[in-house]
């Protein structure tokens, strides 16, 4: 009869001693030791997963321990609880199988990335309270604010526009939100940009530029898509859970303490996605139609935005940020505009 030898720690006697482990027959197991013999239904015992080469530990109860070497034979005598455990040593011997399991892992941090956050960013972001909401974009405004300077505009034509706006958003689910302000920015150029809790930016340079009211009220009704749709808030939900991602891949948690200051930052930096503007975009065409303002408008401010950053280049040009530094090629956007336009005809 096959026997393995092992060392058993009974509980009691702080002594190991050796013993011999055998099978006397099907589904028992007997342990031999110097003084004594016990036998067991194997169904009682419990022995430790199969790890590489490490010896296995065999749980008696009431008896101890018995630490052994591995053997093949354990596989016979106590066969019952290997499922896990034998598919566990399958795969550590694949090197296929570990490749895969490593490309699995890389394709699910990528749709993580690209498809579960932005899914759970819109479900998250009405959740957040709008107070908070606000907070987020008054963190962000004294940021945007170190570039740029107080506005340069006569009250009167402020008031006028910031009159009209509030006819452009009335009765939209979030019309309690919004704040439109102008900043003189030399650097940045003719712009507009919409910050989480409903702040919405407009430069002097850009009011410069119109020659038309409903060429702005056609920006701004683009920056309240970006609103209604909570871009911002989602956009900052994402960049913070990418942050709080890597923090734990690379074991810097008290990255996350920095949060609060990051996401404005990388919201301006990192703008808002093709598929935000795009949702803006369809927004505002709707939004201005229902208020008796053809989209061909925005079409007009577009091109005529496209040609100050990159003259001559007919709108394939990139600005520093906001319309132009953003993804849908500008020429698309102006033909979407004009086919907005014309089927409103
Ligand atoms: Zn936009």
């Amino acid at each position: 009869m096959s026997e393995l030898p092992g060392t058993w720690f009974d509980g009691r006697s702080s002594r190991p001693q050796p013993v011999r482990l055998s099978q006397p027959a099907p589904g028992r197991l007997r342990l031999a030791a110097h003084a004594q013999t016990h036998e067991f239904d194997v169904r009682q015992l419990e022995l430790s997963p199969r790890l590489g080469r490490m010896e296995r530990i065999l749980t008696v109860p009431g008896q101890g321990q018995v630490h052994l070497d591995d053997s093949p034979l354990l596989d016979d005598w106590l066969p019952r609880r290997d499922r896990v455990e034998r598919w566990a040593h399958w795969l550590e011997g694949r090197r296929l199988v570990a490749l895969a399991s490593g490309l699995l892992t890389a394709v699910g941090a990528v749709l993580f990335f690209t498809i579960g956050l932005p899914w759970m960013a819109v479900r998250v972001a009405p959740l957040i309270p709008p107070a908070v909401e606000r907070q987020i974009g008054d963190h962000a405004l004294a940021i945007v604010d170190l570039q740029l300077r107080p506005s340069r505009l006569p009250a009167e034509r402020r008031a006028a526009l910031q009159d009209r706006f509030a006819e452009l958003v009335a009765g939209l689910p979030r019309e309690a939100d919004y704040r439109l302000d102008f900043r003189y920015a030399a650097a940045i150029g003719p712009n507009a940009f919409a910050l989480p809790g409903g702040q919405i930016l407009m430069t002097d340079q850009l009011v410069e530029l119109a020659e038309r009211d409903e060429e702005l009220l056609a920006v701004l009704a683009h920056e309240a898509g970006h609103h209604e749709h909570r871009h911002g808030l989602r956009g900052a939900l994402e960049d913070s859970a990418v942050l709080v991602v890597i923090g734990f891949m690379f074991g810097d948690v008290s990255g996350a303490g920095s949060l609060s200051v990051s996401v404005p930052t990388l919201l301006l930096q990192t703008g808002f996605s093709r598929d935000h503007e795009t949702e803006a975009d369809t927004f505002a065409f709707v939004r201005l139609r229902d208020v008796g303002i053809s989209p061909e408008h925005f079409a007009t401010i577009m091109e005529r935005m496209a040609d100050h950053h990159a003259p001559g280049r007919k709108g394939d040009g990139e600005g520093p940020m906001g319309y132009l530094s953003t993804h849908p090629p500008t020429p698309a956007r102006i033909a979407a505009a004009r086919a907005a336009a014309s089927s409103s005809d």
